[in-house]
């Protein structure tokens, strides 16, 4: 393969709606990111540029474009602005959400926290660290300042743990229902497909497969969420995304022997396969933020500035 860079932007939901813990793109933000990285970038699927970059002549740098998690606003609101600027895309879908409908935990967590009325969490605090252990809010705010300090303790934890503490919070905070329409089924992801779309795996329940101790659950996540996507679309994905970024060598390792042909973390770099392997392939996550500062990150200014500052 020949030496080549190419930055993979990472998005996730492209909404009108707007969410207090976890903003979506708006379609103009959307619409004027797709505007710049065009006029900056030859943009083609991850795929093509990391399998196929033999036959690639390119002018510009290399980019590609991909979206994680499955949800169906990728139907509704990004794919028709894609569209409009011919820009190709690939979609890495969690299997267990595609089969019951119901969003990743990460979202289902953010969505029983912004929406309670409850003033306290029920769990098990010896689960927690200090910090964590007052689980009364005095008001909304609280509530709020509470998850996000909650949500990145829980991507530290053993894989059990998060699965113990996820299932009391959802349990404590009951009285919030989760959406149920908010993810792409099959026959959405075959649709997609047909328009261009590759597919990809994003695993069966979302965990962080860095975390999980026993291999054998790390190999159940690669190979039975590759086995469903290609029992549902007819073919083997070339792509794992791992979720949250997450993956030590085992993860790698295991990425491989399954079957898969690249592995997608999420680094705010660029990927330079001089550098990187094709199981550790740097993301640069994009959000809902003011242009100019998705214009810095897109060219690597932020991540410069940060470097310089460490
Ligand atoms: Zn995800």
């Amino acid at each position: 393969m020949r030496k080549m860079k190419a930055s993979i932007f990472l998005f996730h939901r492209v909404s009108p709606q707007r969410d207090k813990l976890w903003d979506p793109l708006s379609l103009e933000r959307f619409d004027e990111i797709l505007k710049y990285l065009k006029s900056k970038f030859e943009i083609h699927s991850a795929e093509k540029i990391l399998g196929e970059s033999d036959k690639l002549r390119n002018k510009k740098s290399l980019a590609a474009i991909v979206f994680d998690d499955g949800y169906k606003d990728y139907i509704e609101y990004a794919l028709p602005i894609l569209k409009k600027h011919e820009l190709p895309s690939s979609m890495y879908v969690v299997t267990s959400c595609v089969e019951n409908g119901i969003p990743p935990w990460t979202y289902v967590l953010d969505n029983a926290f912004a929406n309670t009325k409850k003033g306290k969490l029920d769990i098990d605090s010896s689960l927690l660290p200090t910090e964590l252990r007052n689980t009364i809010w005095k008001n909304q705010s609280d509530k709020i300042a509470y998850a996000k300090k909650f949500k990145p303790f829980l991507k530290q934890v053993k894989d059990g743990i998060r699965r113990e503490l996820v299932e009391q919070t959802i349990n404590s905070l009951n009285d919030v229902e989760t959406p149920q329409n908010l993810m792409m089924n099959w026959k959405e992801i075959n649709e997609i497909k047909s328009a261009g779309t590759i597919i990809g795996s994003h695993t069966v329940t979302h965990p962080l497969l860095a975390k999980i101790e026993n291999e054998t659950e790390i190999e159940s996540e690669l190979y039975l969420s590759a086995l469903k996507i290609k029992e549902n679309i007819g073919e083997f994905p070339l792509t794992i995304s791992y979720p949250i970024g997450s993956f030590d060598e085992r993860v790698k390792k295991l990425a491989q022997k399954t079957g898969y042909k690249f592995g997608f973390a999420v680094e705010q770099t660029i990927y330079d396969s001089a550098k990187n392997d094709l199981f550790a392939v740097p993301r640069i996550e994009l959000y809902n933020e003011p242009l100019l500062k998705t214009k810095l990150r897109i060219n690597g200014t932020i991540e410069k500035i940060k470097t310089v500052l460490r």
